[in-house]
């Protein structure tokens, strides 16, 4: 299975324009790929945490919504 490099996540997470066209087949890799899932929560988690300071763009929602996995 070829992964998102971090760069690429990190954009991802920013909800960056540059990635419009692909977020729905980057939700369906994080989907099923636990390795890059907690790579970008990490990314998340990260943002939210500065975003106070340096208004960064951060998705709120629906980032997770198509991750779960359930048997
Ligand atoms: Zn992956």
């Amino acid at each position: 299975m070829i992964h998102y490099t971090d760069h690429f996540l990190d954009l991802y997470v920013r909800n960056s324009p540059a990635l419009t066209s692909l977020r729905a087949d980057i939700d369906e890799h994080l989907a099923d790929c636990f390795y890059c899932r907690e790579r970008a929560r990490d990314l998340f988690g990260f943002y939210r945490k500065t975003e106070a300071s340096e208004n960064i763009p951060v998705v709120q929602s629906n980032l997770y919504a198509t991750t779960t996995i359930e048997s």
